[in-house]
């Protein structure tokens, strides 16, 4: 008889922690499940990806109402926004897809689920405040909430997070954005097409820093063009609130002092990871304000306690969280050692339009002192995207100096699902011969992908060497 309750016991029911539970229990561990909160699903769903990109479509469609004499229709006065409505449509999708996350659902795979907030009481045992539950390898998967960056009154303001910002009653009339980072970017946008007047306040020289600067500048262009004003390479230096709302008082990049106010202020500064209140130290799992430390197997510092998703820092994306769990699974439940590889780990800023990438970027590349080509295509080249009046952008190839691919990035309308062919290009080791050679249906956004790939052998194929060669072939057949 095992000396513990369970085979596997998984802190947090987020995307890390309900991908390792599922899979754990389907391959018939003994498998407990701990939250926290009073729902299964964490961040993605309640307070981050779901809400964020339901208020962006809402957002989206207000916005095109707003276009229609681009489209050759009659124009139509746009009633304001009632943001309850709007609220209302955010937690009829969460409602929605709760079913996926609920708890019948896991218990049917065959997953105890407790609620309580855990504890490590010593490396097997964790409380979970009406009881301790034992377990022969945890895995933890808590997760991350909003930072708040030091800034002097910052915190006693009350700014909106992700936490809060989804349940507003009324359309803030104007919103301070603090964050130039893709949830910044996201939400300072969607309000503004909502019809808040938003001013984003960026600390660095562009917005998304991680991103290459010419296609952030294009995207910061659009969106300003839209409306949103940003402000960038500021010092923030203090925040206040009155009556009228809040004010946040910067440095600008000349060293000018002014402020900025609004009736609301939204903080997307990046994420801290939910370590403080397990009692780690009763665990002897390792951490930093970065997250729990983990080897490529996962394994937190010893051999029976694994930690994935937000909380160990890295790559904080739910498909990332959905990838670490499964490693989590190989190891901790079958036995196999799967080792972590982020080289092809997909991201996308869901602005309109969308910003995505795979592998290095250029800025990247060029740190790295790899000299290959960067070939572009911009989107005002593909057909489908002048019949939908949507060629802002380009995509990009980095390329190693032997043309083989690092990276691809595109800023364009569904950016996001374009990249999912180089996902499986990447993936697969496909050749680029392939993509250039396979047949795309027309019209589609798609074929930006194999237009790109194209041109690099069209050079090759239309050189001046090729066309010697084929003339002097026609010359001796006369
Ligand atoms: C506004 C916003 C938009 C986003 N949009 C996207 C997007 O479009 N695409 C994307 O890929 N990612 C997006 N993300 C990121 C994504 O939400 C996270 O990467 C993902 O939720 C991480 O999953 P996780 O399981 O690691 O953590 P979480 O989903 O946060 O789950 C952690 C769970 O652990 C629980 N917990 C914490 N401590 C304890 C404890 N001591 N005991 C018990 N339970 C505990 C928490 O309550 C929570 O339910 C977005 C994030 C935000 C904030």
């Amino acid at each position: 008889m095992s000396v513990y309750d369970y085979d596997i016991g998984v802190i947090g029911g987020g995307a890390a922690g309900l991908t390792v539970a599922s899979g754990s229990a389907q391959l018939g561990a003994k498998t407990v499940l701990v939250e926290r909160e009073e729902l299964l699903g964490g961040d993605c769903l309640h307070f981050g990806c779901v809400p964020s990109k339901t208020l962006i479509k809402s957002a989206s469609v207000y916005h095109q109402l707003g276009r229609l004499k681009e489209f050759g229709l009659p124009a139509v006065e746009r009633p304001p926004v009632d943001f309850s409505q709007v609220r209302q449509r955010i937690e009829q999708t969460i409602a929605t897809i709760q079913h996926h996350d609920s708890v019948a659902r896991f218990t049917g795979l065959g997953v105890d689920v407790c609620f309580g907030a855990a504890q490590f009481v010593d490396e097997h045992k964790v409380d979970i405040g009406d009881r301790v539950l034992s377990a022969r390898k945890w895995v933890i998967c808590t997760g991350s909430s909003p930072y708040l960056p030091p800034i002097a009154g910052l915190e006693s303001s009350k700014p909106l997070t992700n936490r809060t910002l989804f349940s507003l009653e009324t359309l803030p009339e104007s919103l301070l954005v603090i964050g130039g980072g893709p949830i910044g970017i996201e939400m300072a946008q969607a309000f503004n097409r909502l019809g808040s007047t938003v001013t984003l306040l960026q600390r660095s020289k562009q917005i998304l820093t991680r991103e290459d600067a010419d296609l952030a500048d294009d995207l910061r262009q659009m969106l300003e063009r839209e409306g949103l004003r940003i402000e960038c390479d500021l010092e923030l230096r203090g925040v206040s609130r009155d009556s009228s709302g809040v004010r946040v008082r910067v440095r600008d990049a000349d060293g000018a002092e002014k402020d900025f106010s609004g009736s609301h202020l939204l903080v997307g500064a990046g994420r801290s990871v939910n370590v403080q209140e397990m009692k780690l130290e009763n665990s002897g799992v390792t951490y930093t304000e970065r997250g729990i430390e983990v080897d490529r197997r996962m394994r937190a510092g010893c051999k029976h306690i694994y930690a994935a998703g937000d909380v160990v820092g890295g790559y904080q994306f739910t498909h990332a969280a959905g990838y670490e769990g499964g490693i989590v699974v190989s190891n901790a439940v079958m036995g196999l050692p799967r080792k972590t590889d982020y080289r092809w780990m997909p991201h996308c800023t869901y602005s309109d339009p969308e910003l995505a990438g795979i592998g290095m970027s250029e800025k990247e590349a060029r740190r790295q002192g790899i000299a290959g080509d960067v070939i572009e295509e911009p989107f005002s080249g593909n057909d489908r995207a002048n019949a939908e009046s949507e060629t802002g952008g380009k995509i990009k190839l980095i390329l190693d100096t032997k043309g083989r691919i690092l990276g691809v990035r595109i800023l364009g309308v569904h950016a996001g699902d374009l990249l999912s062919e180089w996902v499986a290009a990447l993936n697969g080791g496909v050749k680029l011969s392939t993509i250039a050679s396979a047949v795309h249906p027309y019209p589609t956004l798609g074929e930006i992908n194999k237009r790109v790939v194209g041109s690099i052998f069209s050079e090759k194929i239309f050189s001046d060497r090729v066309r010697r060669i084929l003339r002097t072939i026609h010359r001796y057949r006369g």
